[in-house]
């Protein structure tokens, strides 16, 4: 297989990933939402609840993101947040309340559904049970159907800020550019830290925990 480094290649596979995970786990129970990479800073992904979150004459269509700024991270642990978000839309489309709270805490029918196709399931205050990781069962899964990491990510480190404008093109609205830095943001778990320009909401990777603001 060509190596993952282009956007378009990783779009493409990200909907083989979603077609085999769900003939593994799902017996192929869910049609295909519209599978996005887009940024999202507070989150390695997300399902969306609306059934027109994409529209088409065909019809609509839910959305599956998976964070563009954390595509890169080992393929075990992307195939662990795109099985975590199928788990929401499998609950969706079961009636299933599985969050609560402005939909950020993850209840026991969460951990139910997640413990029942391929993760591994622990808890925290804030979010219930919402961290998940793969499994023996999903780590022989995607050893046995040679899934390989992406390597392609978009540029959101902290410190750097990505200049866009609707009404031109050009390189230097694509060029990541070097701000001051201003604030500085710890991890409570491993004392990790980021200086950022304004106040972001971020999560430490190591830890899969939000850092937080110092000082
Ligand atoms: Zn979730």
């Amino acid at each position: 297989m060509k190596e993952l480094t282009s956007y378009n290649r990783v779009a493409g596979y990200l909907n083989k990933v979603f077609d085999l995970l769900n003939a593994e786990f799902f017996e192929n129970a869910l049609s295909r939402p519209t599978i996005t990479i887009q940024s999202t800073p507070r989150a390695y992904g997300h399902f969306s609840l609306r059934e027109d979150t994409w529209v088409s004459k065909l019809g609509g269509t839910h959305e599956i993101n998976i964070g563009a700024g954390t595509l890169a991270r080992p393929i075990e642990d992307v195939a662990a947040t795109l099985l975590h978000e199928m788990v929401h839309y499998y609950n969706y489309e079961n009636g299933i309340q599985d969050c609560s709270r402005g939909n950020t805490y993850h209840n026991r029918r969460f951990k139910a559904a997640a413990e029942a196709h391929g993760l591994i399931v622990e808890h925290s205050d804030k979010y219930g049970w919402s961290h998940t990781s793969p499994s023996d069962e999903l780590l022989d899964f995607i050893l046995e159907n040679g899934l390989t990491d992406i390597l392609i990510s978009r540029n959101e480190f902290a410190g750097f800020h990505i200049t866009g404008t609707g009404t031109h093109s050009g390189a230097e609205g694509t060029t990541p550019t070097r701000t001051s830095s201003t604030r500085k943001y710890i991890c409570p778990c491993c004392g990790n830290s980021v200086r950022a320009t304004k106040e972001v909401h971020i999560a430490c990777l190591d830890c899969s925990a939000p850092m937080v603001l110092a000082g």
